[in-house]
């Protein structure tokens, strides 16, 4: 199964594709992930991302999409793949589709994830990370059973340095701006599934799962 994960930025996409992908054995390639993972071991990757991602802009597309074009010839992703985070604008979208017709294939849905923007901004300030393992809390919603301690490997969360009040609305301004027409785009292709992205996130996990079957 190849999926797109679509929404603004604090929708809850990164949990749920990493739940899914543990549920159905498929990778959750999450561009957001590689770049920071590229900012932090300062390659030269990351020194070029870093003043993008800071400043709650996108990563020029050339670059993305050469991160997708490496990762998706890994073997992993044969089988299928959760997208998190690409594509994110419409240039992104086509290079995708010609990627996938070499190889004969194509993106099976895509689920777009909808939230009021009050309720992203609360998701998006109380959000912690865990710079080690990627794993992701939330000071109320899904507290660490530590104080900012990750559960799985122990290391200290962090809060994004895009996680910040100037930056997330920069991020939401970019949201609409440049990943919104996507919406449209994969509607006219009849792939698209709207999520209400509410609640808890066992509750969108049983949207998710109904919504594709
Ligand atoms: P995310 O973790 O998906 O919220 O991404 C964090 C940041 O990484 C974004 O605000 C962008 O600066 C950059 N980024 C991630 N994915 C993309 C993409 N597909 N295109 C451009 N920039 C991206």
């Amino acid at each position: 199964m190849r999926l797109i994960f679509l929404g603004p930025p604090g929708v809850g996409k990164g949990t749920q594709a990493e739940r899914l992908s543990a549920q159905r054995r498929i990778p959750k390639i999450s561009t957001g992930d590689i770049l920071r993972e590229a900012v932090q071991k300062k390659t030269s990757l990351g020194v070029q991302a870093k003043s993008f991602i800071d400043g709650g802009k996108l990563v020029p597309d050339a670059v993305v999409i050469g991160i997708i074009r490496e990762r998706m010839k890994e073997a992993d992703s044969k089988e299928g793949f959760i997208l998190d985070g690409f594509p994110r604008t419409v240039p992104q979208a086509q290079a995708l589709i010609s990627m996938l017709l070499q190889d004969q294939r194509s993106i099976d849905r895509v689920l777009n994830f909808e939230l009021a923007d009050d309720e992203l901004i609360r998701r998006l300030t109380g959000r912690r990370s865990c710079p080690n393992c990627q794993a992701v809390y939330h000071l109320e919603y899904n507290p660490p059973k530590k104080p900012e301690l990750c559960d799985r490997c122990s290391g200290k969360l962090i809060q994004r340095s895009d996680d910040q009040p100037e930056t997330i609305r920069k991020r939401l301004e970019v949201y609409r701006s440049q990943t919104w027409p996507l919406v449209r785009f994969y509607e006219e292709q009849g792939v698209l599934r709207r999520i209400d992205g509410s609640g808890t996130p066992e509750e969108v996990y049983a949207r998710l799962t109904a919504a594709i079957g």
